[in-house]
């Protein structure tokens, strides 16, 4: 496990400032937050150093402002939101360094909580200029990031604040991260991996990546198409990307050497038209697909031969649905494989991490979301990870 510090390693933090950045992006409607799941991740860490007495700074970005001041995404538009999560009033500062910011640290009392500014209305924040940075630096006595969402960008407030002050990661980075680490950092194997959604283009990393890892791939989805067209099946009318079959072979071939077992659908559930259950449907085995029908979803033999594969292993991560599950039927393989792995966690003979934001939305449609280990909300954060990508506003914690 790579080390990082906690909030447990830096000592009493009464009267001290601290610099925390959070994920405040949270999706919008009519001025008020749709989803706060956000804050709810990063609500146990605030609350701890406030109630240990520190004067809590919030630093986030909102929206894409450019490195210019928008009144729309002011932080200021989720203050109401993050005070109901958090059940505490909070001090909206219109800046995030200088002579304001200053002031409001005056004010408050030790355990306030602040809000500072959209850390994006400054050019110098995505640019990682070392003089913002320093800016921000001089309020703080430490910094915590508990924003593993945003940890794949060098920003200043993710990466840069972290070699300027002493640095920690916050509760819910600390869970995302020992969570990721059991997944694909020091699993026990044997490992099993999910790959589901639309394209073979938008995840081509992270099935390089996986080859050399885990022990089983299982490709599902629409890019399970593009894997079976290669392996010179005609899926019809179905998604694929034709010009990807030649990467899709190296791929499999890699698989082959690294002693990766790659299981594909051999039954699949198809129709005519894209529609919600369809007079066309009908389940039929790979090679049976008529040139007028398209692959939605993985078939009932296959979701069960995967259900076996996965009652071998020990630990298991997910990212992208088997079939196009917004419609039904096609959600049925995602729901029941989903089922199978929630039962086998719950079981303790499996550790299951799941992340994507359809991934996430699928497991919440098969109410299984909370019987995994772990699910990761973090988009871009946890695809990277999964490409093995090392992230910056990580590694800037563990120096
Ligand atoms: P995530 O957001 O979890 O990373 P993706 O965005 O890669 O997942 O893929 C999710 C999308 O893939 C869903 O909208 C789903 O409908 C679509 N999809 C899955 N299987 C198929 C299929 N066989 N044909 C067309 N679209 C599919
Ligand atoms: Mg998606």
């Amino acid at each position: 496990m790579p080390k990082f510090k906690t909030l447990d390693d830096i000592g009493d933090v009464r009267g001290k400032v601290a610099l925390v950045r959070v994920d405040l992006n949270l999706p919008m409607k009519d001025g008020r937050a749709t989803d706060v799941t956000r804050v709810e991740a990063s609500a146990p860490t605030i609350l701890e150093l406030a109630d240990k007495g520190a004067k809590v700074l919030l630093l986030a970005h909102f929206g894409r402002p450019k490195g210019q001041r928008h009144s729309t995404m002011s932080t200021s538009m989720v203050q109401g939101d993050v005070e109901r999560v958090l059940d505490r009033e909070i001090m909206f500062i219109p800046e995030v360094a200088g002579p304001v910011v200053e002031q409001a640290i005056g004010i408050l009392r030790d355990g306030d909580i602040g809000l500072l500014d959209n850390v994006r209305f400054w050019p110098g924040e995505e640019a990682n200029d070392p003089e913002f940075a320093r800016a921000i630096a001089a309020h703080g006595d430490f910094y915590v990031n508990d924003a593993f969402s945003a940890a794949h960008r060098a920003h200043a407030s993710t990466e840069g604040l972290a070699h300027l002050l002493p640095a920690y990661a916050g509760r819910a980075m600390e869970a995302e991260l020992t969570a990721l680490d059991k997944a694909l950092g020091n699993p026990e194997m044997p490992v099993a991996a999910v790959v589901g959604g639309a394209k073979v283009s938008s995840k081509l990393a992270v099935l390089e990546h996986l080859v050399g890892k885990v022990q089983h791939l299982i490709i599902g989805g629409g890019m399970a198409n593009t894997f079976l067209a290669a392996r010179g099946v005609d899926v019809g009318k179905s998604l694929c990307e034709h010009d990807l079959t030649g990467t899709a072979n190296t791929i499999l071939d890699t698989a082959g050497h690294a002693g990766c077992t790659v299981h594909l659908p051999y039954d699949v559930v198809v129709a005519k038209e894209f529609a919600a259950n369809p007079a066309s449907l009908r389940t039929c085995n790979v090679h049976e697909v008529a040139a007028d029908e398209m692959i939605l979803d993985v078939g009932p033999l296959a979701v069960e031969a995967l259900g076996d594969v996965l009652k071998t292993c020990r630990t298991l991560v997910w990212n992208g649905p088997m079939g196009a599950f917004e419609t039904e039927p096609f959600d049925a393989a995602t729901v029941a494989l989903a089922r199978t792995a929630a039962a086998l966690t719950q079981d303790g003979s499996l550790v299951s991490v799941a992340g994507g934001g359809d991934t996430v939305a699928a497991l919440n449609h098969a109410g299984v979301a909370h019987d995994f280990t772990y699910i990761s909300t973090a988009g871009g954060a946890f695809l990277e990870w999964m490409e093995g990508k090392v992230l910056p506003g990580v590694a800037a914690l563990e120096s």
